[in-house]
């Protein structure tokens, strides 16, 4: 099929809840392309709003890692969207064909998706779908965020149809299966649930029922396996926190998948720097002197409660932490979801229920490793 007469449609490399992607060459310029068409069914108004946007919300975003998005038009009938081609497959395939990472491969695809994400975040742009089939794997381990289907970006009206809850129910972050709005720490969350995935084959929570895992997802503590070293367990820890402010923004995630080494002992970490509680301290600070403010004017916020991460995290003006903070006690709160997630698949489980034999993760060289999986022979 020739698009615009320019795009041509060679071959399909997949398909996810939007569309199909194929592989096409761009015949003006002689390069090879991805292109997305969005499902037949699906090309009704709204939705077809939502591919543009997902156009419009990948295209503000430039980043190494992140897909790159070229075009977007409506041509015989279809919507399209021309993007960088990735010659690989996603990391979802991968877990399904070679079972979990070792821990230093693990850390090398979320360091660069970390390192993505603080590229949309400080365009203001929330992913809100991240999960194993939307992160690509090129030949030479270079992985890139794919599918911003249904990111956020902060201009653009809200089109996802009130009362649901869009992305996928493996991934959702606490404050989301409460109904709280998609904000840069629930993509943290999000990676941490990857991160989790990559290292024991599962995704931290599974039930038949999304709305069980969403439960999970706000009360239970993931099981964590006790032969991964402390430190990769405590920065999962972190980034699976039930309270978006206790998780690291991506920026430090980056910089952490550095700097966990594979055999310091957990009380180790206490030494490591203060700078949350500092800056868990300058907010209650802020949050009082706020208070006082609003009380003066007759108006009380919750701080705590109501304000979004993303900017704080996000803020170019705050140089990332450098060192991850000490292990604190997590409390679960005890709530009921009442919010309704859409009918997305639950992801099947990967066929290892296996998870590393603790391979040391030693302390990272200078430039990022190549994500590799496991050996296939492993599995
Ligand atoms: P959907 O919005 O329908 O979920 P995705 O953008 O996630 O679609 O793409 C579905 C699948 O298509 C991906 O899991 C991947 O296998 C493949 N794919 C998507 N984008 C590209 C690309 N730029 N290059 C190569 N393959 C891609
Ligand atoms: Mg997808």
């Amino acid at each position: 099929m020739l698009l615009a007469e320019r795009y041509r449609t060679i071959e399909i490399l997949g398909h996810g809840g939007m569309g199909e992607v194929y592989r096409g060459c761009d015949e003006r310029l002689g390069r090879p392309v991805a292109v997305k068409l969005l499902r037949p069914d699906l090309r009704d108004p709204l939705t077809a709003a939502r591919f543009q946007h997902e156009a419009r919300a990948a295209a503000v975003v430039r980043h190494p890692h992140v897909i790159a998005v070229y075009d977007f038009g409506h041509s015989n009938g279809e919507y399209y969207l021309v993007m960088e081609l990735v010659e690989g497959h996603s990391v979802g395939r991968e877990l399904t064909l070679h079972g979990p990472f070792d821990p230093e491969a693990a850390l090398d695809i979320v360091r660069q998706v970390a390192a993505g994400l603080t590229a949309a975040h400080r365009h203001g742009v929330v992913h809100r779908d991240i999960k194993p089939d939307n992160l690509l794997i090129d030949a030479d381990g270079s992985v890139k965020i794919a599918d911003f289907g249904i990111a956020r970006a902060p201009a653009d009206p809200a089109i996802t149809s009130s009362g649901l809850i869009p992305g996928t129910s493996l991934y959702l972050a606490p404050e989301r299966a409460l109904g709280h709005p998609a904000t840069a720490a629930s993509d943290v969350y999000a990676l941490g649930c990857v991160l989790y995935q990559l290292l024991t084959g599962r995704p931290p929570f599974e039930a038949a029922d999304p709305t069980e895992i969403m439960c999970q997802h706000v009360r239970a503590e993931p099981a964590l396996p006790d032969d991964l070293p402390a430190p990769l367990v405590h920065l999962l820890r972190l980034m699976l926190s039930k309270d978006p402010a206790d998780r690291p923004s991506p920026a430090e995630v980056a910089t952490w998948t550095y700097d966990v080494p594979a055999d310091a002992p957990t009380t180790e970490l206490a030494a490591l720097r203060p700078a949350r509680h500092w800056r868990r301290a300058v907010a209650v600070l802020a949050a009082v002197i706020v208070a006082g403010t609003a009380v003066t004017a007759g108006v009380l916020t919750d701080q705590e409660s109501n304000t979004p991460l993303a900017p704080a995290n996000v803020s170019p003006t705050q140089p990332p932490r450098q060192a991850m903070p000490a292990p604190r006690p997590t409390t679960a709160p005890t709530v009921t979801v009442t919010t309704v997630v859409t009918s997305r698949r639950p992801r099947a489980s990967s066929s290892s229920t296996s998870h590393p034999a603790g391979k040391p993760v030693t302390k990272a060289p200078e430039h990022p490793r190549k994500a590799k999986p496991k050996k296939p022979g492993k599995h």
